[in-house]
């Protein structure tokens, strides 16, 4: 991709996530833990998530890993979005997310945030990087919890989805 096109898509709030996470670490204790991988770019995410006692609701979820700005910001953002929302809200907004993706409608006021990543969906090449912490919430939240998961992660690649 020329320069030229990057420096259009990496917008201020994108590259301000990226040197300045806000949710970059992990969460204590883990009770769902993922592993998310791009292989178009390299990027890895490492999500670890907190739950109510119930299981419900997303108490705390915190991310590691390397990646572009794009892959990085597109984490921390998410994980502002998600804390204290229940998990079929959270799966919900997974949805929208990547539907915003495909071209699709922008987060109204409440996660406005998170437009901030509408751009890159006119980059069909970054878009993997942009999906791949949502892809890996997705599975976190939809493997049961079990004290293997903890120790050992799941792990996704998102090498065969758009
Ligand atoms: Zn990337």
């Amino acid at each position: 991709m020329p320069l030229d096109n990057l420096r259009g898509l990496y917008q201020q709030v994108i590259l301000e996530r990226y040197k300045k996470p806000r949710n970059f670490g992990r969460v204590n204790p883990v009770h769902r833990h993922q592993r998310g991988h791009n292989p178009s770019c390299g990027d890895t995410i490492d999500l670890t998530l907190q739950l109510d006692p119930n299981q419900e609701r997303i108490v705390d979820i915190k991310f590691e890993g390397e990646g572009c700005a794009i892959a990085l910001a597109s984490a921390d953002l998410m994980a502002d979005a998600v804390r204290g929302r229940t998990i079929p809200e959270a799966l919900q907004l997974v949805e929208r997310f990547q539907a915003m993706m495909r071209g699709g409608e922008e987060f109204p006021r409440e996660y406005r945030s998170l437009n901030a990543m509408k751009g890159v969906a006119q980059f069909p090449v970054r878009i993997k990087c942009a999906n791949l912490a949502w892809h890996a919430l997705k599975h976190a939240l939809q493997s049961p919890a079990t004290d293997d998961s903890v120790e050992e992660p799941g792990f996704v690649s998102n090498e065969s989805i758009d």
